[in-house]
């Protein structure tokens, strides 16, 4: 489910389809407590997509352990995907990451990841949902 094309829908449609925690955080920016979430911990081999509009965002093979409590990634699947936004709420400077299809809030991006990027991609569990991936496929090179 990648065509390409935006989703966007009315709050009263993701209201209805999103469960409460998953609306809260895609819709209205929240964030989840650390550690809480359904894959800060997951070492799964998987593609992890969003929770809003389905579009394929990460990969099991660029998720490291961060130990923030957050699903942590150092790379998106393509840069098409996500979206880049100034953030300066809570008195911090951050940038926020948004799904590029449907414009849901996943995380924050920072600094301080692994190589070879650099990044830490800080993603909220509620906004992910992951497909594991298919018994005898070899990962990635
Ligand atoms: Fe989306």
């Amino acid at each position: 489910m990648s065509t390409g094309e935006k989703v966007a829908k009315s709050e009263e449609e993701w209201k209805k389809e999103l469960s409460p925690e998953q609306y809260q955080v895609l819709r209205e920016k929240g964030t989840e407590r650390p550690f809480t979430g359904k894959y800060w911990d997951s070492k799964e081999r998987g593609t992890y997509s969003c929770a809003g509009c389905g579009q394929e965002l990460f990969e099991s093979d660029t998720k490291f352990e961060s130990f923030c409590g957050w699903p942590s990634f150092w790379d998106a699947i393509d840069k098409t995907k996500v979206a880049y936004h100034e953030d300066n709420s809570l008195g911090m400077r951050r940038v926020e990451v948004t799904c590029s299809r449907c414009g849901g809030h996943l995380g924050h991006i920072f600094d301080d990841g692994p190589r070879p990027t650099g990044k830490r991609f800080c993603i909220n569990s509620a906004s992910l949902t992951f497909k594991p991936a298919e018994a005898g496929s070899s990962p990635k090179p």
